[in-house]
Formats: structure tokens, sequence, C-alpha cells
């Protein structure tokens, strides 16, 4: 048997117009798709020598001299966060339809160009290259047993037969086993390979990639399937797929969706679609992004039931946060009450604590917004409020105006909650924490949705009943940042939230 030398990508130069041969792993790729009258079908790929984490000192560039045509020389700088591959065919099945995240590819035979900082592979299957693509999963001992070669057995191969030497099964296990420590380590995705499904509503139109979790299938005609998924923004979105039976697609799967397109409104709905070179991958068992996006999806069923059933029986066995502070504060230390309300340990009026909350007022829900005047600093009731002849619904209910001033005037949540925590649990005292969301503060408190005037709009009313029958249950807990203010120096301090959210996946849940 021939022996072909494999190379590590790092060490391939994209001043050599040598062929090279290699392993790697696939991080992201597309399915074969026509292109004229040439079949195509574009990967990124890395390996031990070439990959992309979240620490800035493994990412740094490779610079090479490459010589450009007579005697000119150039210095080129390649990103190493993966390197690109265009693989050719005359036919599509010749080409690779890649799984997973992870999965390891052989390619023989390919030139190396470089494309806009990148190393970019060009392999033309028509001529002497080839491409056989593995499992990146590792076998169970079970199957190891029942079938011992199974490792070495590829899912994809570009010709009739493939050679595969010894040598090559210690490459290819090696080659697995760091794509799965990479992966169970990293999520391997630089942040502008992905969109988070809130953002894709901003976007409108194009092409994105997510990650999700795919939460219902609901089969429609021959072959076709409606996609519900949902991601850590905790937005729904649904996506129409042709020949569902060759995803091989599970509730509860995490995916990689590459290249969907954005319909544009169809009724008032954004939806997602496959194009001919979308693919949907799936993760290795191991990999961290997939078990991390199932913690932050999942439901917990007892607080749906809570929120969807009225339900007065459920009780909580143990705490559950459903809110969390963003990522600004995130490494802000937690205090507790006692010292946040008797102590003297705030750090710039700042605090973030954990706490529970026992009574929320006003006790109309509809009195939760306020108009907000700057003019008159004072805030107002919406309750008979004359709304202006505006166009449409939507900005006439959030539309007001000072009834003092006749300004325009902000619409802002203003509510009080008597809260305590472990400091403070037995004593006799309550706290009192103010949601007052002017300039913006905690505006988002309840799932991200924007105050709105409550006595025009009954959907958004019923949502923040539900949320505050939730907050005042036993063992739900909110964790927040609070700030204390002082009109004066004699006047008693008060405390406003001033950031935190609840968990918006439960509203989504609520509405569908
Ligand atoms: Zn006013």
């Amino acid at each position: 048997m021939r022996s072909i030398k494999f190379t590590p990508l790092e060490k391939i130069s994209v001043a050599s117009s040598a062929s090279y041969s290699f392993y790697a792993v696939v991080l992201d790729a597309t399915i074969g798709y026509r292109n004229f009258d040439i079949c195509v079908c574009s990967l990124k790929i890395i390996d031990p020598t070439c990959y992309y984490t979240n620490d800035e000192e493994d990412n740094e560039s490779t610079v090479e001299t490459v010589n450009t045509g007579s005697s000119k020389k150039t210095t080129v700088v390649t990103n190493t966060s993966f390197c690109c591959v265009t693989i050719f065919a005359n036919n599509a099945e010749q080409l690779p339809r890649i799984k997973k995240v992870g999965d390891i590819i052989r390619i023989i035979k390919a030139k190396c160009t470089y494309y806009k900082g990148m190393k970019q592979f060009n392999v033309n299957l028509h001529y002497s290259s080839s491409v056989v693509v593995f499992d990146g999963d590792e076998m169970t001992n079970e199957e190891l047993k029942a079938f011992p070669t199974g490792r070495y057995k590829p899912y994809h191969c570009s010709r009739k037969t493939f050679d595969f030497t010894k040598d090559e099964e210690k490459l290819l296990q090696g080659t697995r086993d760091w794509s799965n420590d990479f992966f169970s380590k990293n999520i391997g995705f630089p942040s502008d390979m992905f969109t988070t499904l809130d953002k894709v509503k901003e976007k409108k139109s194009g092409e994105i990639d997510v990650h999700c979790q795919v939460v219902a299938i609901e089969t429609q005609y021959v072959g076709r399937a409606k996609l519900s998924l949902r991601d850590q923004s905790g937005v729904l979105f649904k996506m129409a797929v042709r020949e569902k039976d060759q995803w091989d697609l599970h509730v509860n799967d995490v995916i990689r969706i590459r290249s969907a397109v954005i319909d544009s409104y169809r009724g008032s709905k954004l939806e997602l679609h496959i194009q001919p070179k979308s693919n949907i991958m799936k993760f290795l068992k191991t990999s961290k992004l997939s078990h991390q996006l199932l913690d932050e999806v999942t439901l917990d069923e007892k607080i749906l039931r809570m929120m969807l059933c009225d339900e007065e029986k459920e009780i909580l066995d143990h705490r559950r946060y459903i809110s969390k502070v963003t990522d600004m504060h995130k490494t802000l230390p937690i205090t507790s009450l006692f010292e946040i309300y008797h102590g003297n340990r705030m750090d710039g009026n700042i605090a973030r604590a954990k706490f529970y909350i026992l009574n929320v007022q006003p006790y109309d829900a509809r009195e939760f917004v306020q108009g907000f005047c700057h003019v008159c600093v004072d805030t107002f009731s919406l309750k008979n409020l004359v709304t202006h002849d505006l166009q449409d619904e939507e900005t006439k209910s959030n539309q007001v105006y000072c009834p003092t001033c006749k300004n325009k005037s902000e619409l802002i949540y203003m509510l009080q909650f008597l809260v305590k925590d472990d400091s403070t649990e037995h004593t006799a005292q309550f706290y009192k924490v103010l949601l007052y969301s002017f300039q913006g503060k905690c505006d988002r408190f309840f799932g991200g949705n924007k105050p709105v005037n409550l006595y025009k709009n009954e959907k958004s009313c019923e949502i923040l009943k539900k949320y505050v029958k939730l907050l005042t249950k036993f063992n739900i807990y909110i964790d927040g940042v609070l700030e204390k203010r002082q009109e004066s120096p004699k006047s008693p301090p008060y405390f406003l939230l001033v950031e935190t959210e609840l968990e918006r996946k439960y509203i989504e849940a609520f509405i569908r």
C-alpha cells in the first residue's frame, strides 16, 4: 500500500504550489449544491494546530512571505481560527454530507491558496483528489465489541475504493480524541459564525447560521415538516424542511443550521427556510455547546405549569432563580439584604442581591405601567387617558401625552416589591425594592417586554399578571442589581431594582 504524507494545517504553506493531504475536524459545512455545471460543497475545518477559542492567546495569526508572480514578494497573514475548503465534483453524490460538527475528514491532494485572510483549500474530485469522512463520536464499548473495526469505517467516501494504512488508524483515532476533547471544552465558533434567534427578528432577511434546540416537529405532507426551534435567547422560531427523513431529526436534538434563509413576512410571522446548500448538523455527544444550550433552553416543567395553569398546589422543593443579571454585572458579588439596608457595604451605591418577593403592588395589574412626564417630573395613570388619533393600533396604545402639560411622555413600569432573603429571614422587617423603569432602568424586567399601555393591551397585561403571580410563589428567587438612592442627605434612602431580567423562555411557552 502506498503511504501518504499527512501534514498539520499550520504547516501547510499558502506559498507552495504542492498538493497536501491531511486529517482534520469539520467545524462547519454546507450541503453539496449545483453551481452552473459543477457541484460544490464548502467546509470549515480545524485541527490541533489551527482552531478558535475564547482565549486571545490561542488565536494568533501566521505570517508568511509569498511569491506573487515574477519577483515580487508579499507578506500574507492568515487567521488560524479555521481553514476553508471548497470541494468540486461532477456529480453531487461524490460530495460529503456532513452530519455533525466534530466529524473527521481525510482530504487527499488539496491545493492551498489564500483568500480573505484565510487558508483556502481547493479539492477537485474529478482530478486526483479524494475525500473520506468518519463519525466524530466515539463508539460505545458495546458497539466496539460488536464491531471492532467500526471506528475506522467512513460514512462517506468520494470514490469506490479507498486505501487506509495501519498508521492512519492512529492518526484518525488521535484526531477523533482531539475533536472530542476540544468540543467538550470549547464552543469552537467565532461569534460571527452564528446568530441567536432573537437577533434573527432584527435581521429580517438574508442568510443566517443558528445553534438551537428542536422543541417540536410537525409532519406535514410528503416528506415536509415544520420544526419549532428555540435557543438560549428564549425566542421560538419555526423552520420548514423538505426531505425530513434524510436529516434524521428528533425532538430535543441540538442542531447547527448553516445558511438558512429568513422568509419575508408571511402574514406577520417570520420563518426560517432551507435552501439547496443549507445544512443541519448535530453536535458530538461530548459537545459543550450542545449541553449548555440544552440546559438553558429546557423549561422547568414545574414553573411552566405554575404559569400556565394557575396551579395552586404546585410547590417547589428547592429554590429556582427565575431572573438573570446580564454579563455586565455577572462578576458583581452577592451582598445580603441586611448589609445593603443596614450596613454600609455598597460599591458605588450598587449591589447585587438574591431575594424572594412577598408582595407586589399595585394590586391592579393595569397600573403596573404608568406615564412619566419629563417636564413635570411626575408620573400619571393611563386610566381614562385620551388617546390621540394615530394610524396604527400599536402606536396608539403606546404613545401617551402628559395630562397636565400635554408633552409626549415615557411609559415606565412602576411596581413595588416587599422582599426578604436569608440574612433577614428571622426578623419581622420587610424590605422595599422599587421597579421604576424610567431612563430604561430595568425596563426589560418582564422577559424583555417593554412597558406598554396595559389598559389598551390585554395580552401584555395577562402575561404580566402570570409573572407577578409566579414572583410571589414559595422558593422563587430573583437575582438582581439594586441601586441606593437618596433625595437629600437627610432623607431616607430607597432602593431601585436597576438590572435583571426574568427568563423569557416561559413567556414564549405561554404565548405558544
Ligand atoms: Zn407634564
